[in-house]
C-alpha cells in the first residue's frame, strides 16, 4: 500500500498542538484516502488547506478527525471544514451525552440544560466543528471503539463509550460545578510547577522516566481518539494527548480486537512528547521492552512539539525511552515532516534530523 503522512508544525512558542494530515491508496495510487487529525491552531488550520491541495491534489478530504475537544487540536479544524470539501467528521459531542452522566454529576441542583450549555461554552472550537458540519450536511459520527464508520484501513482502538462516558463525568467543565476552591489552588500550583531549571545524567540502563501519577493528565485528554491506521503489513498508530490511562484503554481494547502490539511503523507519542502521559510499563506494553544499546531503529515515533516547547514538549526522559523501546525519534519543532511508504512521490524534502539519547535529562 502507499501512504505518507504529514505533521504540520503547530505553534511558534512554547505551546504545541498537533495538525495531521495523510492519504493512502491501495490500488497504486489510482484512488486516494485522504485524512486530517485535528487542525491545530487557527494558523495551522490555515496551512493544512494549503497542505493537502499542493500535496495531495485534491481539494476533498474523506475524513476529519478532532481527536478531543481542546484548543490546540480543534480550532484548525473549522478552516479546513470551510475551505475543503469535507465527507465525514469523526468527533465527540460531550453535549449530546448529558442525560447518560447526568446521575453521576449532580445532585439535581444543576438543570440538565444548564450542564450542556457548560460543555458548549467550555469547548467552543470543538462545538464550532459541529456546527459548521451540520450547516454543511456533513455527516458527523462518534469515534467510539466498536461503532461503525466506513473509514478503510483506520480502527479507532479508543475510547470506548463506556470508557469515553468515564472521562466526560470528570471534564472541567461539568466538575468546576463542584469542584472547591482548595483543589482548583493545587491544581493551578501543580500547572505552574511545570518549568524545568535542573538536568540529571541518565544511561541506557538508567531510566529516568517514571510511571506518572493517575490524574496527571486531564479528562479531557485522556477522551481523545486513539487512530490505527493499518497499511497492508504496516501498522501507524496515533495517541492524540491521552494519557497512562487512556493508552491502557487503547491497549485492553486492541488485545480485544485481536491487534498485536509492539510492531508498529509509525507511533505519535501522546501530548506533544509530555512525559506526564507516558511511563516505563504502559511503554512496555505498547512497544515492547528495552533493546540492547545500539540496536537500530525498528519504527518511527514522530512527535508534534512546538518550536520552544522544550523541554516540556517533547520531554528529553521520553525520547529517551523511546529510543530505548527501538524508536527513530523525529519531532516537528517548527517544520512539517512527513513519514511516507515506499512508491510515494518524491518531495525533494530533507531527510529529517532524528533526536539523539540524551546524556542528561530534565530533573523532575
Ligand atoms: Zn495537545
Amino acid at each position: 500500500m502507499l501512504y505518507e503522512i504529514d505533521f504540520l508544525p503547530v505553534g511558534d512558542n512554547e505551546k504545541s498542538g498537533d495538525a495531521i494530515s495523510l492519504r493512502y491508496s491501495s490500488d497504486g495510487g489510482a484512488t486516494w484516502t485522504i485524512g486530517v487529525i485535528d487542525g491545530g491552531t487557527q494558523q495551522s488550520g490555515e496551512a493544512l488547506c494549503e497542505h493537502i491541495p499542493h500535496y495531495y491534489g485534491s481539494d476533498s478530504v474523506d475524513f476529519v478527525i478532532c481527536t478531543h475537544p481542546d484548543q490546540d487540536h480543534a480550532s484548525g479544524l473549522s478552516c479546513v471544514l470551510d475551505n475543503l470539501d469535507v465527507s465525514q467528521v469523526l468527533m465527540h459531542r460531550p453535549w449530546d451525552h448529558v442525560d447518560e452522566i447526568y446521575h453521576l454529576v449532580t445532585d439535581g441542583r444543576v438543570s440538565k440544560d444548564s450542564l450542556r450549555r457548560r460543555l458548549i461554552e467550555g469547548h467552543p472550537y470543538a462545538y464550532a466543528v459541529e456546527e459548521k458540519a451540520v450547516a454543511q450536511g456533513i455527516p458527523i459520527i462518534e469515534p467510539f471503539t466498536y461503532a461503525y464508520h466506513g473509514i478503510p484501513n483506520l480502527t479507532i482502538v479508543a475510547p470506548t463509550r463506556d470508557y469515553y462516558l468515564s472521562c466526560l463525568v470528570n471534564f472541567r467543565s461539568i466538575t468546576e460545578v463542584t469542584e472547591d476552591e482548595q483543589r482548583s489552588f493545587f491544581n493551578a500550583l501543580r500547572r505552574a510547577a511545570t518549568t524545568v531549571s535542573n538536568w540529571i545524567a541518565e544511561t541506557w540502563d538508567d531510566e529516568k522516566l517514571v510511571d506518572p501519577a493517575e490524574d496527571a493528565v486531564s479528562s479531557e485528554n485522556n477522551s481523545g481518539v486513539v487512530s490505527l491506521f493499518t497499511f497492508g503489513e504496516k501498522k501507524a498508530l496515533l495517541a492524540a494527548d491521552v494519557g497512562v490511562s487512556g493508552l491502557r484503554e487503547a491497549i485492553n481494547n486492541a488485545q480485544a480486537l485481536g491487534i498485536a502490539l509492539n510492531d508498529f511503523s509509525f507511533f505519535q507519542p501522546p501530548h506533544h512528547g509530555s512525559k506526564r502521559n507516558v511511563g516505563p510499563a504502559v511503554l512496555d506494553s505498547l512497544l515492547g521492552t528495552k533493546r540492547p544499546q545500539g540496536s537500530s531503529s525498528e519504527y518511527t515515533a514522530l512527535i508534534s512539539a512546538s518550536k520552544e516547547g522544550e523541554p516540556k514538549h517533547p520531554s528529553k526522559r521520553v525520547v529517551n525511552a523511546l529510543i530505548r523501546r527501538g524508536a527513530l525519534v523525529i519531532a516537528t519543532q517548527g517544520s512539517a515532516k512527513n513519514h511516507f511508504s515506499s512508491g510515494m512521490p518524491g518531495r525533494g524534502w530533507q531527510i529529517a534530523k532524528p533526536l539523539p539519547f540524551y546524556d542528561n535529562v530534565e530533573d523532575d
